[in-house]
């Protein structure tokens, strides 16, 4: 009988390239790659003694018959070694394999070797007859119980499979049936022997499941990340709570100040007082636009911040842009030009805080940046946009573009434009104040909306922004020019400056604050209304049932009984004479939504602290439904 070896030569080849790799590049000295190694050496003496002995039985004649046994059985037992060091290697990756199928795997084993050492005396696998190898009666036996053994093992991969990772599992279940396959095959072909081929092939497999001292330091690095992201959303969570609940704190107190010194600008003729009072506004607004820059980002980055679309005109929001910045710019002397493309749709449907917000970022940042030279606005839009949302409606690009003639940014600066209080050539700049926040809103305001902002700078020449944000377009309506616009405006404001005069009315202000209701009271003076005030809920709510009010200012915010369940009491008492009088709400805290909840809660409307003088009287007169025949509207 003749055998085909050259498999067998193959599957050395394979172990002596394994071998080489293991103990140089891929070398480790873990409990999985030592039995990887102990694996194919079993594997290489079994190939080895495949080899020897097909040699030997295809000369038998010329090998003595005790000698042909003791190699052949040499090789089985190398055989059976490598299967077992196979199942270890197998059941490292399931530590939590119970004692019934461990001692199964053994017994099988033990089993095995048994029957190869009785064969020794008995002939019962195979034996030798004048240099012929023989099959014996139980001669596939073996191969029955090594099978056994793999399918138990693929069992306990299967059962197991929650101890380890789903490709694990596949790297487990192929390396054990592959040599089956084989051994299969050399069952069919009895010339062929496939065995050993089988075993190394398994091992390259083995391989993928090796753990590298690389794949080990990945691994850790990518658990401590995993924590270590754990930790930071909870601190961010706990930062943006902290900031949420301090910007109220603080802005309380900004509103009282900034209060106090509207009533100091308005009653006060000293023109040293004013001057001071003129720096503390500043001040305050700008400490203020800090703190609403900070919770803003704060919620933005937390995924707390929605925007809120509404109708409204571009030209009023160019407008707004322009009169924020137009003293500033001509305090520095520079030229400050807004245009647009009288083209364009007048109405839109989007979040105007928000755009105006951008647009206010970008202008104001031009003229902080700018010495000399001019800061030019111009609007335009690109049609037809397909928009992204497949949403109904007309869509149209607007391209808002502020070019300055200011320092300039440094081209590698320009990626660092965009990170939060980050600001560029600090050391340069330190005059200028800001925070470095602006631009990281402006550009996340700008995602939100799915828009696009970009700036082209020649560091020393200047800068331009631009930003592109898809808008839904309210009416055809032709914006026209800006600039014609604007003095048609201003002729029409500076006619009507209204002072609501409502004497007799009566207002109760509810605010646990002394000095708001002092605000309240300087803000209403000259309405001739009759105002009182009360500094608790429950104060007000005793109150209410002894007069009948026109208007009810309530703060939201107090101890003991807040201004929403006072409100609750007042309109649930049958016999309070105000249970329906209209109450506005009062807030420190003007954040998204908040309209809706203090409606219905039962109010009326709200206002946000500092409560502007105007906003404030609008207001008063629209609930009041003053005409404007009780209303002077002094001509200046
Ligand atoms: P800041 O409050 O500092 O102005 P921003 O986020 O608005 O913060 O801007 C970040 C930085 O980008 C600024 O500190 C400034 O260095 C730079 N920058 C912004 N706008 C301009 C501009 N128009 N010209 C030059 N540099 C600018």
């Amino acid at each position: 009988m003749y055998y085909n070896i050259s498999y067998d030569i193959a599957a050395m080849l394979v172990i002596i390239l394994l071998a080489v790799g293991m103990n140089t590049v891929l070398y480790t000295d873990s409990p999985g790659a030592k039995l990887v190694r102990r694996y194919i050496y079993f594997v290489f003496i079994s190939a080895f003694l495949d080899v020897v002995t097909a040699y030997t039985i295809c000369y038998g004649a010329r090998v003595n018959n005790g000698l042909n046994l003791v190699l052949n059985t040499l090789f089985q037992l190398a055989s059976v070694f490598s299967i077992a060091v196979a199942m270890r290697t197998v059941y490292n990756y399931y530590p939590h394999i119970d004692k019934v199928n461990l001692w199964i795997n053994r017994l099988l084993i033990r089993f095995l070797i048994l029957f190869i050492g009785i064969n020794l005396f008995t002939g019962v696998l195979f034996s030798f007859k004048n240099g012929e190898y023989i099959h014996g009666p139980l001669y596939l036996l073996s191969y029955i119980i090594s099978f056994a053994i793999v399918l138990h093992g693929v069992f306990i991969v299967i059962k197991y499979r929650a101890d380890n990772t789903k490709s694990t599992m596949r790297i487990m279940v192929a390396f054990l049936s592959i040599p089956v396959v084989f051994s299969l095959g050399q069952i069919y072909h009895g010339d062929q022997l496939l065995n050993a081929f089988g075993e190394a092939f398994a091992a390259i497999i083995l391989l993928f499941s090796v753990e590298t001292p690389d794949y080990r330091k990945l691994m850790k690095t990518m658990n401590e990340l995993e924590a270590a992201k754990e930790e930071a959303n909870i601190a961010n969570k706990t930062k943006s709570d902290f900031l949420a609940s301090m910007s109220h704190e603080i802005r309380t107190p900004i509103n009282g100040i900034l209060g106090m010194d509207t009533m100091i600008l308005r009653d006060c003729d000293d023109p040293q007082v004013v001057e001071y009072a003129e720096n503390i506004r500043v001040a305050s607004n700008a400490l203020l636009s800090i703190i609403n820059d900070i919770l803003d980002l704060s919620k933005i980055e937390s995924g707390r911040m929605e925007l809120v679309p509404v109708k409204y005109e571009l030209f009023s929001i160019m407008n707004d842009c322009f009169q924020m910045n137009r003293m500033r710019a001509s305090e520095k002397g520079l030229e400050f030009v807004f245009s647009n493309d009288p083209n364009m749709p007048a109405e839109y449907y989007g979040d105007e805080v928000r755009i105006r917000q951008i647009l206010n970022n970008i202008i104001s940042n031009g003229i902080k940046y700018t010495e000399e030279g001019s800061v030019k606005v111009s609007i335009g839009y690109e049609e037809d946009i397909s928009h992204a949302d497949g949403e109904d409606g007309e869509y149209i690009m607007l391209v808002i573009a502020v070019t300055d003639s200011g320092i300039g940014i440094k081209e590698e600066d320009i990626g660092k434009l965009f990170e939060s209080f980050t600001r560029l050539e600090e050391s340069k700049n330190r005059h200028i104040e800001g925070t470095g926040l602006g631009l990281r809103i402006t550009q996340l305001f700008v995602n939100m909306m799915k828009g696009s902002i970009d700036v082209e700078s020649e560091y020393g020449k200047g800068s331009t922004f631009t930003v592109k944000i898809p808008q839904k377009v309210v009416s055809h309506k032709q914006m026209g020019d800006f600039s014609s616009r604007l003095r048609e405006h201003i002729k029409v404001a500076k006619s009507k400056v209204s002072v609501i005069k409502a004497p007799g009315k009566k207002v109760l202000i509810v605010d646990d604050v002394k000095m708001n209701i002092l605000v309240l009271k300087g803000l209403l003076r000259g309405t001739e209304m009759e105002i009182d005030s009360a500094l608790s809920g429950p104060e007000a709510v005793k109150m209410t049932k002894e007069k009948k009010y026109d208007i009810i200012l309530m703060d939201h915010l107090m101890p003991d009984m807040d201004g929403i369940e006072a409100l609750h009491k007042i309109r649930e008492d049958t016999g309070n004479p105000n249970r329906n009088t209209p109450t506005v709400a009062l807030t420190a805290n003007a954040i998204v939504g908040v309209r809706a909840m203090y409606l219905q809660e039962g109010f009326d409307d709200y206002l946000s602290k500092p409560v502007e003088q105007n906003v404030l009287l609008d207001m008063i007169k629209n609930i009041l439904k003053l005409d404007d025949a009780d209303n002077r509207e002094t001509e200046e």
